[in-house]
């Protein structure tokens, strides 16, 4: 991990999920059991579904960043729609202007 904070975690996009999977020992409980559980983040990547296993410690700051994430994107679309309107105000009131 670098010092600069180039590799923060700060926004992540993606949905927290829990993997199971079999490790394929076949002396362990899982074989006959229950599945390994673990967190993991799975998140599209070039239009594949992709998987990444976390660590406990990692979920707190995963869904912090993937809150972040829904946040920011919820302002840019407010902020593209406030744009549209104004747009169509603008032309509205131009069209308005050169009918009179
Ligand atoms: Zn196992």
């Amino acid at each position: 991990m670098t010092k600069d904070g180039k590799d923060d975690a700060s926004m992540l996009r993606g949905k927290l999920t829990t993997f199971r999977r079999r490790c394929g020992k076949p002396s362990c409980r899982c074989a006959t059991g229950e599945p390994h559980e673990s967190p993991a983040l799975t998140y599209t990547e070039g239009g594949r579904t992709k998987t990444l296993t976390l660590s406990a410690s990692e979920v707190k700051e995963v869904r912090a960043a993937l809150r972040r994430y829904t946040r920011a994107k919820a302002q840019l679309e407010r902020s593209a729609s406030t744009g549209l309107q104004a747009l169509q105000r603008r032309r509205a009131a131009g069209q308005k202007a050169r009918r009179s």
